[in-house]
């Protein structure tokens, strides 16, 4: 496991996880598909839930939407759900009503603080934490206007405005998270939150886009945190099939050793005495191990692209395979086993890994 001192936090519940203290750091994600529809939330949770999400957020747009809680927890669902409130306490309080296990929520967004009590003493009675959640792009008005940007300053003191309004209620059950698009903003915002509060801090690079940069921009804002012991729980923001913020998420805390399980996959970059196609056999490679399940075994596999140097760069590696022309080197711990037709290298492969794990 990583070698990062971890920032001490408090520890809350949500549901039956636990996030802050020691708990290990979480998986977060957010349907994107509309909450009325009960069966297409449900696939969608469900899926989530299957790939190893942790939590899971909806959005509650109106109090009549907050039955979708009930409706998954009925179908089985058993990971914790958070409602998504902007600016309405009665969706708040309809969530905690039908059975969220933590709603995000700013306060100071929601008008009078009668409001606010109502919803701390509806979390409070049934135990479920809020989540104050600031965005760069939906910061007050009138922090902007002192600022002039949504500088990791002016993010910073949006989220302890909010947290002030909690704790005036007496009420602690709280993680936080303060999200930029730009990644040094989200970094250095999260840096002062981490100093001038005690609550567990949920980690994202908001608006972060799609594919590679996307990817990218989250890897170094939230992977950078992390090293430095900041953060309790991730969600990376991608513009696409909440199932590969899943991924995207895993492939983090994995690289920094944040987590313990899941095949690490290492693959030498090819070069001129690569005589196999590695590219493709990688990516077929990928396809079967999730596919079969076996993505979730503890082991290092190497795929190389070649005999002379691939079996010993990849020394450390559980099993791999070495490119030659036309077939293939299978080999353990850097040891040579046999060596196989490149068409059926994969599958060889897949074949020796399920023995292993038997
Ligand atoms: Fe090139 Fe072989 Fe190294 Fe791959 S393992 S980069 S093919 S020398």
């Amino acid at each position: 496991m990583a070698c990062f001192e971890r920032r001490k936090s408090r520890e809350i519940r949500i549901g039956n996880q636990i996030i802050g203290g020691n708990a290990p750091i979480s998986i977060q994600s957010m349907t994107n598909t509309d909450t009325y529809d009960l069966d297409a939330t449900y696939a969608q949770v469900k899926a989530l839930e299957e790939a190893g999400c942790n939590i899971v957020r909806i959005t509650v747009p109106k109090a009549d939407a907050a039955p979708i809680f009930t409706f998954l927890k009925e179908k089985g669902i058993k990971i914790p759900l958070v409602a998504d409130i902007h600016f309405s306490h009665e969706a708040a309080l309809a969530a905690v009503k039908y059975g969220a296990d933590k709603i995000r929520i700013n306060p100071g967004n929601i008008g009078s603080k009668d409001r606010v009590k109502a919803v701390v003493d509806a979390c409070s009675a049934a135990g479920v934490p809020i989540r104050i959640g600031v965005n760069s792009g939906s910061l007050e008005k009138s922090i902007l206007e002192r600022y002039g940007a949504p500088t990791a300053e002016a993010l910073a003191e949006s989220a302890l405005y909010h947290i002030g309004l909690l704790e005036e209620l007496n009420f602690y059950d709280i993680a936080v998270s303060v999200k930029a698009s730009d990644v040094p903003t989200m970094i250095a915002a999260n840096r002062i939150i981490a100093e001038r509060t005690p609550y567990p801090i949920h980690l994202g690079v908001t608006e972060a886009g799609a594919r590679t940069s996307a990817v990218v921009k989250s890897s170094i804002g939230i992977g950078t945190l992390l090293a430095e012991g900041i953060g309790d729980t991730v969600r990376v923001s991608l513009t696409d099939d909440p199932l590969k913020e899943i991924e995207a998420a895993r492939e983090i805390l994995k690289a920094l050793k944040l987590t313990e399980g899941g095949m690490e996959i290492v693959g030498c970059p090819t070069c001129g005495r690569t005589k196999i196609n590695l590219i493709s056999l990688l990516s077929d490679f990928e396809k079967r191990i999730k596919e079969e399940g076996l993505d979730r075994l503890n082991i290092k596999v190497a795929l190389m692209g070649c005999v002379v140097n691939g079996p010993g760069e990849a020394r450390e590696a559980d099993i791999g395979i070495a490119g030659g022309i036309g077939e293939g080197l299978i080999f353990k711990k850097g040891v040579p086993q046999r060596k196989v037709p490149e068409d059926r290298l994969i599958d060889e492969l897949i074949k020796e890994i399920k023995e292993m794990k038997l």
